[in-house]
């Protein structure tokens, strides 16, 4: 998605070698235009896929989910990764190991928001080793539900994620896939 990739070149900034932060327009600062521009284009994506409802994670996940949500007309439930005490016992859970913060986090849907059947679309806003993505996908056939897919905003194609879903037969549609860090710069597949 041109919009998106020109945002990242713009705002981007790259830490180390395998970071790229966008705290300016989607993981601290939110810019509510893009992101209806971002869930329009996951809207359009998964159209035809009779989705019932989007899952995501907490916190970065829920922006673009939202409006995706917004689009299909259909309901957007985030996984919690700290237990709350207004979260029931009867929750669908799955570990998660995050790659940014490099601990491990359970990561909890309430049974009432997922049932057996519903065809889901699972939207994320990286796609780095698939973890958290995992997690969802184990909540969901926890709970016998439907994954059509999952959206990412922006896919590091030089990490592990996609592999590890295409082996799964996980459809993955990514609105920006970067290949690469070269001089300070990213470069899109
Ligand atoms: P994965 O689970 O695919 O290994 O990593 C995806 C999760 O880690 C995302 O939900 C995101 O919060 C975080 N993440 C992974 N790579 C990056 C990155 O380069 N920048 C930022 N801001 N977050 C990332």
């Amino acid at each position: 998605m041109k919009l998106l990739e020109e945002r990242i070149q713009q705002d981007g900034r790259i830490l180390g070698d395998e970071i790229l932060k966008v705290d300016a327009f989607l993981n601290h600062q939110i810019d509510p235009e893009l992101m209806a521009a971002m869930g329009e284009e996951f809207s359009r994506l998964f159209a035809n896929d009779k989705i019932d409802k989007i899952l995501t994670v907490e916190s970065s996940g829920i922006a673009p989910a939202v409006f995706a949500g917004l689009s299909l007309h259909v309901p957007v439930v985030f996984a919690r990764k700290n237990k709350s005490l207004t979260l029931p016992t009867t929750v669908w859970a799955a570990d998660v190991y995050s790659f940014t913060k490099q601990t491990t986090n359970q990561i909890m849907i309430d049974q009432q928001f997922l049932k057996s059947g519903e065809k889901v679309l699972i939207i994320d806003d990286f796609l780095a080793n698939g973890q958290a993505v995992n997690g969802l996908l184990k909540i969901a056939s926890q709970a016998d539900a439907h994954v059509v897919g999952a959206g990412i905003v922006i896919e590091k194609t030089f990490q592990k994620g996609r592999q590890i879903l295409d082996e799964q037969g996980i459809r993955v549609e990514s609105l920006a896939r970067v290949k690469a860090f070269v001089d300070g710069q990213v470069a899109f597949l």
